[in-house]
C-alpha cells in the first residue's frame, strides 16, 4: 500500500443541528412509551445546575488567554453526578447540556448508584503544548472547586481527554482539600491511570463493552461475529479498543477515518499498528497500511458493520442513504441524527443505541470509585468478567422492552432508564 496522507473531509451531516433537542424528543417519545409521569419528565428536561467558568491561562509565549469551561449536573437522584470532560473547539453548552442528560439515563440504564453530568472546555487541545495543556486543566479543575467531588460529581475522560488530563484533575484537586484528606479524595475523577489509583480495564472498557453488546445482539440474531467486516468512524480511545477487541474475534476493519480523513484497506487494517500510529501521531494521518478515500466513499463502503466513535450528528439523510451494513454500533454519542437514524432503521438496519453501547466506560469507572472507597485493586479480568454480565443484562432488557412495547432498542433504552429514575420520584416525593 502506498504510504500516503489520508483524503480530508471533515463535513458534518446536517448544519445548524440541535443536539440537545433531539435528547429532548427522545425523552418526550420514550416517556410516552413508557408511561412516565409528566412531573417526572419536567423535571428531567432540564439539568439541575449549569455552570461557566472563565478562566486565565499564562501560555508558554507569555501571552494570558481567557478559557471557557462547562458543568453541566443534569440529575443525581440516583447518585452523585457522573459523567465525561471534553477538550474540544466544538463544545458548546447546549451540546454539553445534552450529553449530560444522557449520562442520567446510562447510569440509570446500567444499575449504577449515579446521576449524570457532562463537561468540557472549548478549545483545540493538540493546538498547545503539554505544558499549557496541563496548566489549562488544572486551572480548570480550581475553578469548578466544590462543584465537583468524589460523592458529589465525578468527572471522566471524553474527546480530547485522557488518564493523563483526569490524573492532573485529580492532583489538583486533592491538592485543594487539604493534606488529611488528599488520599480519600481519588475517586474525585475515573479513567485515571492506573498507577494514580486508576482501575484496569478501564482505557478499553467503553469499546470492551460496546463489544459485549455486540456479541449479544449476535447471539440473539443468531449469526457470529467471525469474518464479518466494519466501518470505523473515530480511531481515538473508542474506536481503536473496538477495532482490537474485534480483531481477535475475527472481524475486519475495511475503512476508518478521524479528523484528519478517511482511508480503505480491503484486506482490513491491523488494528493494534494502527492504534499504536494514532497513540504516537495524534491521528490515523501518515499511517501506511491504506488508501486515501473522500468522507462520501467511506459512507459508501459496503461491510457488516457500521461502528461511529467520534462525535455527534455524524449520520444524517446522506450518510444514512449511502451506508450499506447490517448493523450500526453507536460507540460515538449522538452520532445519527434524526433523520439519518428514521432512514437507516426504514432500511432494516438494527441500530444499538449510544445510550446503551457505550455504556461500558461508565460501568467500569463505577468500579474504580469502588476500589478507590475500599482501596482495593480488581484483576482486569474480574473487572472484563464483571462488565460482561453486566452488558450482556442490560442488552437483554433493553431488547425485551423494545419487544414488548415495540419501539426501536434506543427509546427502550431511555424507557427502562427513565421506568427506574420514576420509580425513586415517587417513593421520595419532591422536596418539601
Ligand atoms: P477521543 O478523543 O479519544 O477520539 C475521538 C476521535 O474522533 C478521534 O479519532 C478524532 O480524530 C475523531 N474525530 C473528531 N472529529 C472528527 C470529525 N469531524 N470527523 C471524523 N472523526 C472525528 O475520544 P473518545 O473518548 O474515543 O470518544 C469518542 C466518542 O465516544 C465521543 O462521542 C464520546 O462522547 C464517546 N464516549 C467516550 C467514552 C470514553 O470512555 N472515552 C465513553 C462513552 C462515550
Amino acid at each position: 500500500m502506498p504510504s500516503s496522507p489520508p483524503s480530508k473531509s471533515f463535513v458534518s451531516a446536517a448544519k445548524g443541528y440541535d443536539f440537545y433537542r433531539t435528547i429532548q424528543e427522545y425523552l418526550e417519545r420514550a416517556s410516552k412509551i413508557a408511561k412516565i409521569e409528566p412531573y417526572v419528565q419536567t423535571i428531567l428536561s432540564q439539568p439541575k445546575n449549569e455552570l461557566i467558568v472563565n478562566f486565565p491561562v499564562k501560555m508558554d509565549s507569555g501571552e494570558v488567554r481567557l478559557f471557557k469551561g462547562y458543568r453541566v449536573q443534569h440529575n443525581n437522584l440516583l447518585g452523585p453526578f457522573k459523567g465525561g470532560m471534553r477538550f474540544h473547539p466544538q463544545v458548546s453548552l447546549d451540546d454539553v447540556k445534552a450529553l449530560a442528560a444522557m449520562m442520567t439515563w446510562k447510569s440509570a440504564l446500567m444499575r449504577l448508584p449515579f446521576g449524570g453530568g457532562k463537561g468540557g472546555i472549548k478549545f483545540d487541545p493538540q493546538s498547545i503544548s503539554k505544558a499549557e495543556l496541563q496548566r489549562i486543566t488544572r486551572r480548570f479543575t480550581h475553578a469548578l472547586g466544590e462543584n465537583i467531588g468524589p460523592e458529589y460529581d465525578i468527572p471522566a475522560p471524553d474527546v480530547g481527554t485522557n488518564g493523563q488530563t483526569m490524573a492532573w484533575m485529580m492532583d489538583t484537586y486533592s491538592n485543594m482539600v487539604g493534606s488529611a484528606h488528599k488520599q480519600m479524595v481519588k475517586g474525585v475523577v475515573t479513567g485515571k491511570p492506573v498507577a494514580s489509583g486508576g482501575t484496569l480495564g478501564r482505557t478499553k472498557a467503553t469499546g470492551q463493552g460496546l463489544v459485549f453488546c455486540l456479541l449479544e445482539w449476535a447471539k440473539e440474531k443468531g449469526t457470529t461475529l467471525e469474518g464479518a467486516t466494519m466501518l470505523v468512524q473515530g480511531f481515538g480511545n473508542v474506536g481503536s479498543h473496538v477495532a482490537v477487541i474485534l480483531s481477535k474475534l475475527g472481524v475486519s476493519t475495511i475503512a476508518v477515518g478521524d479528523h484528519t480523513g478517511y482511508m480503505y484497506n480491503p484486506e482490513g487494517f491491523n488494528a493494534h499498528k494502527l492504534q499504536d500510529h494514532v497513540l504516537a501521531h495524534g491521528s490515523i494521518a501518515g499511517y501506511p497500511g491504506g488508501k486515501p478515500i473522500t468522507r462520501e466513499e467511506f459512507f459508501a463502503t459496503k461491510a457488516d458493520i457500521f461502528a461511529p466513535c467520534a462525535l455527534e450528528n455524524q449520520v444524517g439523510e446522506a450518510e444514512a442513504k449511502a451506508l450499506d451494513v447490517k448493523l450500526v454500533a453507536e460507540g460515538a454519542n449522538g452520532p445519527c441524527n434524526p433523520v439519518g437514524e428514521r432512514l437507516l432503521l426504514d432500511k432494516g438496519i438494527d441500530i444499538l443505541p449510544d445510550v446503551l453501547a457505550n455504556s461500558g466506560g461508565v460501568t467500569v469507572s463505577y468500579y474504580e470509585w469502588v476500589q478507590n472507597k475500599r482501596s482495593e485493586t480488581w484483576s482486569e479480568e474480574e473487572v472484563d468478567a464483571r462488565l460482561e454480565v453486566a452488558m450482556k443484562r442490560a442488552y437483554r432488557e433493553v431488547s425485551d422492552f423494545a419487544r414488548g412495547r415495540k419501539c426501536d432498542l434506543r427509546i427502550a433504552a431511555y424507557g427502562l432508564a427513565l421506568q427506574r429514575i420514576e420509580a425513586v420520584y415517587k417513593e421520595r416525593e419532591i422536596f418539601p
